[in-house]
């Protein structure tokens, strides 16, 4: 943040969701602070997390909302959604169910969540290749069904981690400015 010494053109608000232990926290943690954390605990009451990037010469502060461990279906709160713009939802590559439910969550964002927010689906751990269990083709069939942007990533290796927070975060300005 300190790079940009110039005033805030915008604040996006971005929640991270999906199932429990895909990887959400590793997620924000690798593109808020380029940090993988290798013995982290759950989530527990951090609200959220800033990196402030320049878009189209504009100056954006992504405010990223990481659940509490509240990923449970139905207990994350619609204050979570509240004034979100933007949504990570994040599954994990080598466990099918986690993809699975991923049609849930857009219902709860749908539900919840401001019509024009944009959803950005993730296929977090693609550096585990050996233990994949759900196929690129099937994310991107879905992604494109739902009207989602998609990218698959890992948080262990930073793959991809920028380029689909940039992308979404780029989306966003569209949908705004
Ligand atoms: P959350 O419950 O969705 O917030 O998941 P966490 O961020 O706590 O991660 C759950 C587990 O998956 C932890 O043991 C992480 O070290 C591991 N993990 C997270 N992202 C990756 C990744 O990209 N690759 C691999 N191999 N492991 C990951
Ligand atoms: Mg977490």
């Amino acid at each position: 943040d300190h790079l940009f010494n110039e005033k805030i053109d915008y604040v996006f608000k971005v929640v991270v969701i999906g199932d429990s232990a895909v990887g959400k926290s590793q997620i924000l943690s690798r593109f808020t602070k380029n940090e993988f954390c290798f013995d982290s605990k759950s989530t527990i009451g951090v609200e959220f997390q800033t990196r402030t990037v320049s878009i189209k010469s504009k100056v954006i502060k992504a405010q990223i909302w990481d659940t509490a461990g509240q990923e449970r279906y139905r207990a994350v709160t619609s204050a979570y959604y509240r004034g979100a713009l933007g949504a990570m939802l994040v599954y994990d590559i080598t466990k099918r169910p986690t993809f699975d439910h991923v049609a849930r969550w857009v219902e709860e964002l749908r539900a919840h969540a401001d019509n024009s927010i944009v959803i950005m689906l993730i296929g977090n751990k693609a550096d585990l290749v050996d233990l994949r269990t759900v196929p690129t083709e099937d994310a991107v069939e879905f992604a494109e069904n739902q009207g989602l942007f998609f990218f698959e990533t890992s948080a262990l290796n930073g793959d991809n981690v920028d380029a689909a927070f940039f992308k979404l975060l780029e989306e966003i300005y569209n949908v705004v400015s």
